[in-house]
C-alpha cells in the first residue's frame, strides 16, 4: 500500500481508514460488537470475515485494524495482530506456533517475564526449551537441530543490552525450517532490523516507545500473513489476549511522534554513556552502538542507533547503588522503559529479583547495575542528575 514511502511518513498514514464523517484525526470505535443488516449478514460474517467486516472486539476491531496495519507496514511486515500488552505478545505467539514435542532455542539474556514463559510454562505443556550464551554463534549452531521448530531471542536484551548476530542465527534457524521470533522491544520499531535480518516475526512490546509516555499496556505480533491471519489469530482471538481500542487509538496517535522522540531518546542515551564512562564511580558503561560496548561493531552492522536505554555498573555494590539511585532528582525510580521521563531501574532487586543468584551472574545482574531509559528532558540535566547522585 504505501512501499515508496518513507518510514515516518508511514508511521502517520499507513493504516488509515476513515468512516463516512471523513475524519482528520484517526476515530476510536469504543465497541465490544456490531450489528448486522440481517441475520443472513451475520451468518455470512461468522463464515468468513471480509476486508473491514468485524463481528467482535477480541477478534478485531476498526481501530485496532489501522493500528495493526500501521505497524505492519512500519516495520516491513505483511501483517500484525495487536495485544493486550508485550507479554500477551510473547506468550500469545510461542503457544500459537508451538506443541507438546516441540524443541525451541532460546538465548539465556531475557526480559524476566519472558524467561518465565520459556522455562515454567512451555515445559509444562511438553515443549523442550535449551537456553544458549545469544552473544555466541557457535552456542546457536550447536543447539539447533533438525527438529527445532522455534528460535527465541531479545534482538537487544534487557537489561544487559547483550546484541545477538541476527542474520547468523536466522541463517541457522531456517536451514533447520525452525521459524524466527525477535522480540524487538529494545532496539525500537525506528530502528528495527529485524525484517532486514530475516526474522520471520517480530514481537514488540507497544508499551515501550510506541506509547512512549507511560499510559498504555500493548503488544505487537508482526509476521506473514499465513502464520499472522492463521494459527496466530486463532490462538489469541480465541484465548482473550486483543488490544483494547482506546489503546489502539492512543498507539495511532503516539506513532505520529515516535519517530522525533526515539531519536532524541537515543542521542540522549549515547551522551548519557559518554558521560559516565570512564567516571571514577563507575566500573563499566553499556550501549550497545557505544565504543564501550564489546559488541559495538556488530551493533553498527545491525542499526545505527542502539535504543534509548543504557546499562551501567556502579561501583561499591548494592548499598551504593541504592545511595545513587535515592540521590536522583530529576531521574525517577521505576521499571518501565522508554517513557518521556528518564528512569532508572535496579534490575537485581525489581525486574530480575525472581531469578537464582546463579542465573542473576550469568546474565550479569549484578548488585550495582542500573538501566537506565532516557527520557526527553534536556541532556544536560539528566548528565547533571546523575553527577550530583554519584557524589552522595
Ligand atoms: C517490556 C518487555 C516485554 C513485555 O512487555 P509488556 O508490554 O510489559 O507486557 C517483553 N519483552 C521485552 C524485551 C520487554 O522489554
Amino acid at each position: 500500500m504505501s512501499k515508496d514511502w518513507h518510514p515516518s511518513t508511514r508511521a502517520i498514514h499507513a493504516g488509515t481508514r476513515r468512516s463516512q464523517y471523513g475524519e482528520v484525526s484517526e476515530a476510536v470505535f469504543l465497541t465490544q460488537g456490531f450489528v448486522y443488516d440481517s441475520a443472513e449478514q451475520a451468518e455470512a460474517r461468522f463464515e468468513a470475515l471480509g476486508e473491514d467486516e468485524f463481528i467482535y472486539a477480541r477478534y478485531g476491531n476498526p481501530t485496532v485494524r489501522m493500528f495493526e496495519d500501521r505497524i505492519a507496514d512500519l516495520l516491513g511486515y505483511e501483517d500484525c495482530f495487536a495485544c493486550a500488552s508485550g507479554m500477551a505478545a510473547v506468550s500469545g505467539a510461542l503457544t500459537a506456533l508451538l506443541k507438546a514435542g516441540d524443541h525451541v532455542v532460546a538465548a539465556r539474556a531475557l526480559f524476566g517475564s519472558c524467561l518465565y514463559v520459556l522455562e515454567d510454562v512451555l515445559g509444562r505443556f511438553g515443549v523442550e526449551v535449551t537456553l544458549v550464551d545469544g552473544t555466541d554463534n557457535a552456542a546457536w549452531d550447536a543447539a539447533i537441530r533438525p527438529d527445532t521448530r522455534l528460535v527465541f531471542f531479545e534482538s537487544i536484551s534487557n537489561p544487559t543490552l547483550e546484541v545477538v548476530d541476527m542474520r547468523h542465527v536466522v541463517k541457522a534457524a531456517h536451514a533447520v525450517g525452525a521459524i524466527v521470533v525477535a522480540d524487538d522491544a529494545m532496539a525500537t520499531p525506528v530502528f528495527s532490523y529485524a525484517k532486514a535480518c530475516g526474522a520471520d516475526i517480530a514481537i514488540v512490546s507497544t508499551t515501550k516507545h510506541v506509547d512512549g509516555q507511560g499510559r498504555m499496556l500493548g503488544g505487537a505480533i508482526c509476521g506473514p500473513r499465513d502464520l499472522i491471519r492463521g494459527p496466530i489469530e486463532a490462538y489469541m482471538k480465541h484465548t482473550g489476549g486483543a488490544m483494547n481500542p482506546f489503546a489502539a487509538w492512543t498507539h495511532l496517535k503516539a506513532l505520529e511522534t515516535m519517530g522525533l522522540r526515539v531519536r532524541a531518546q537515543a542521542q540522549t542515551a549515547l551522551a548519557l554513556a559518554d558521560a559516565l564512562d570512564g567516571h571514577d564511580r563507575i566500573a563499566s558503561v553499556r550501549y550497545p552502538t557505544h565504543a564501550a560496548h564489546p559488541q559495538q561493531a556488530l551493533a553498527l552492522a545491525q542499526a545505527p542507533v542502539g535504543g534509548t536505554v543504557i546499562a551501567f555498573e556502579v561501583k561499591g555494590g548494592k548499598e551504593a547503588c541504592f545511595r545513587f539511585l535515592n540521590a536522583l532528582e530529576i531521574i525517577t525510580i521505576s521499571n518501565n522503559f522508554a517513557d518521556a521521563k528518564s528512569i532508572a531501574t535496579h534490575p537485581a532487586t525489581t525486574t530480575h529479583q525472581r531469578l537464582a543468584q546463579e542465573q542473576k551472574d550469568a546474565l550479569g545482574i549484578s548488585p550495582g547495575l542500573v538501566r537506565l531509559s532516557a527520557g526527553l528532558e534536556d541532556p544536560a540535566d539528566l548528565i547533571a542528575d546523575l553527577v550530583q547522585a554519584l557524589t552522595v
